[in-house]
């Protein structure tokens, strides 16, 4: 149990949130828990807020694959990231002493543009217009061109994300359990020239996706990884994997994810 009680707290800085990590700050180490200055030392790392908190306590800490991540919720509001709420710590000390045996891991999808390094996404990555136009893809699936498509942009989403952007432009909700990444449309024109599948897709873990870019003067696409936007401008290839790596959270009673799908939108 000792191992995992060094716990970092990824938080805003804003006042509420200040407030609020001192709260769960005082909570926790009344449940036993050390607290790290830096995450480097942690093998738990806990958000504090909602999902969007919890995509970037992820990043922030590099996906890191050893060591725990939990979300604690301050609100009522419940949130697919967010298994605890910070009343009820006690709950989750108990989840973190049996997390050798109960742990859950989602997968995520990794994502290379170029010649770049490689990045990962919990949620999805997404490309999309940058201007009132549309633009040019293609879709290549294992070495094969599946699709040309032209409109605003595609999203790639990962089971968990399934319920994010994904679920907004009519993809389908997707067990984590499957090894597997979505590709879903945003707004494709369908005419003469260009044709696309015009409905979501999912692939299977063991497949590999490219899409590249047509080139048009000087524009290019904007593109994001969960809540945060590339740098990048200059795109041609972009390459997507599910990585074999995992964020690894604890299992609780009474909150598999499908509960927490029903809980949040049923
Ligand atoms: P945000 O724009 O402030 O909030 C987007 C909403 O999506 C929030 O209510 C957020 O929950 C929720 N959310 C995030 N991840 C989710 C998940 N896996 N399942 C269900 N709901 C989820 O941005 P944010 O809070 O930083 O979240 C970033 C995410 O927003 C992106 O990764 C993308 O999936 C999503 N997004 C959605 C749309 C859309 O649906 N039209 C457009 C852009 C981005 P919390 O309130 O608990 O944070």
């Amino acid at each position: 149990m000792s191992e995992r009680m060094n716990v970092f707290i990824y938080s805003k800085h804003d006042e509420s949130s200040i407030e609020k990590k001192k709260m769960v700050e005082e909570a926790l180490i009344f449940e036993g828990f050390t607290l790290m200055e830096t995450h480097t030392k942690a093998n738990i790392i806990i958000s504090i807020g909602g999902d969007g908190s919890f995509l970037q306590a992820v990043r922030k800490t590099g996906f890191r694959q050893d060591c725990l991540y939990a979300g604690i919720t301050v609100s009522s509001k419940h949130s697919m990231y967010c298994d605890f709420h910070y009343e009820d710590l006690s709950q989750m000390a108990k989840a973190v002493q049996e997390a050798q045996l109960e742990v859950r891991k989602y997968p995520i999808i990794e994502v290379t543009i170029d010649e770049h390094k490689p990045f990962y996404c919990l949620n999805e990555f997404s490309v999309r217009s940058n201007i009132m136009r549309t633009f040019v893809l293609d879709v290549i699936v294992d070495d094969t061109l599946f699709e040309t498509f032209l409109g605003d942009g595609l999203i790639i989403s990962t089971p968990t994300g399934s319920t994010a952007y994904n679920k907004s432009v009519k993809g389908a909700v997707v067990d984590p359990l499957l090894n597997c990444y979505q590709v879903t449309e945003l707004a494709s024109v369908n005419n003469n020239k260009y044709r696309t599948l015009g409905s979501p897709f999912i692939l299977s873990g063991d497949r590999t996706l490219k899409l590249h870019v047509h080139q048009d003067g000087n524009d290019f696409p904007s593109m994001a990884a969960d809540n945060e936007a590339l740098g990048i401008r200059q795109v041609e290839n972009i390459d997507i994997v599910l990585s074999e790596k995992t964020i690894k959270t604890v299992k609780l009673k009474d909150n598999s994810f499908w509960e927490k799908v029903q809980r949040i939108h049923l």
